[in-house]
């Protein structure tokens, strides 16, 4: 079954799609099979691996409130082992229709039950905020990556954020878990910065991966190719700073297996 990781901070501009694209996509490298999910109506993860949602007739609207199965709308992307379920705009109009629906935080949970035997993972790309497609998200998932971009008013806005987990936790998801802050945009020559690295790793309640993502034009620039940073410049800081991160994730995993097969 596949370990299900939601990518969730309400702040734009933090680094979750950059963040899901490259974990996706070294995750695949290292042999995993990876399901993105995008749920931001925005679809910068889509377009981000080059799809461009304009010209598909179906996304994840079609399978969260027309009912469709997964296996219609997940895409081959031509990267071994890496699919994508894509969306649109229409997805933002979604957050509207899902109130008047029954089980309404449960819509992704139930569209991505079938894929779940299928991958080892599957990422989700949030929108910014802490909506229903968020809830959605947290609620269809096993843990939470939280970026936090290196800057002074990191910890701002994190507690609101780990307020909605702890609902979720309560009410419709117990075993969701937080698996860690990432730190991203880290300028090392800021001398801020490394202060702000420092608190975080203080002041989370909650494990933040010894990873830290630079500040890098080649990251940025990467998805107006379409492509992951590994596929654009694999010998990049921004490249390895990612192969660490799911090194780092995959070593997680493995003590998460074994505490349960020991519970
Ligand atoms: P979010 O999904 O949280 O809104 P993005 O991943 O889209 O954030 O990142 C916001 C912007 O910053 C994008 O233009 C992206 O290309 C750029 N970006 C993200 N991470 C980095 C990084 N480590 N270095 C430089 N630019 C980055
Ligand atoms: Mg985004």
């Amino acid at each position: 079954m596949a370990t299900v990781i939601a990518f969730v901070n309400q702040k734009g501009g933090v680094g979750k799609t950059t963040t899901t694209i490259n974990v996706a996509r070294y995750l695949a490298e290292e042999g995993k099979r990876v399901l993105l999910v995008d749920l931001d109506p925005q679809g910068n993860a889509s377009s981000g691996l080059g799809v461009h949602v304009r010209n598909l007739e179906k996304n994840l609207y079609h399978a969260m409130i027309l009912g469709l199965p997964a296996e219609e709308i997940i895409l081959d992307i031509g990267i071994p082992n890496l699919y994508l379920i894509p969306a649109a705009q229409d997805l933002a109009g979604a957050e509207i229709e899902m109130v008047h629906i029954a089980e309404r935080e449960f819509r992704l949970y139930q569209a991505l039950r079938d894929a779940r035997s299928q991958f080892d993972f599957i990422l989700i790309d949030s929108p910014p905020s802490l909506g229903l497609l968020t809830v959605n998200g947290l609620v269809a998932s096993d843990g939470v990556i939280i970026p936090v971009q290196t800057e002074y008013y990191a910890l701002e806005g994190l507690s609101q954020l780990l307020g909605t987990v702890e609902l979720v936790r309560e009410h419709l998801q117990p075993k969701l878990q937080i698996f860690g802050a990432l730190l991203t945009l880290f300028d090392r020559r800021n001398r801020l910065a490394r202060q702000v690295v420092d608190e975080v790793r203080r002041h989370f309640p909650g494990p933040v991966f010894e990873s830290v993502i630079p500040r890098s034009v080649r990251l940025a620039e990467a998805p107006s190719f379409g492509k992951s940073i590994l596929d654009f410049d694999a010998f990049s800081k921004g490249a390895r700073a990612y192969r660490s991160v799911v090194k780092e994730l995959l070593r997680q995993e493995e003590q998460r297996q074994a505490q349960h097969q020991i519970s």
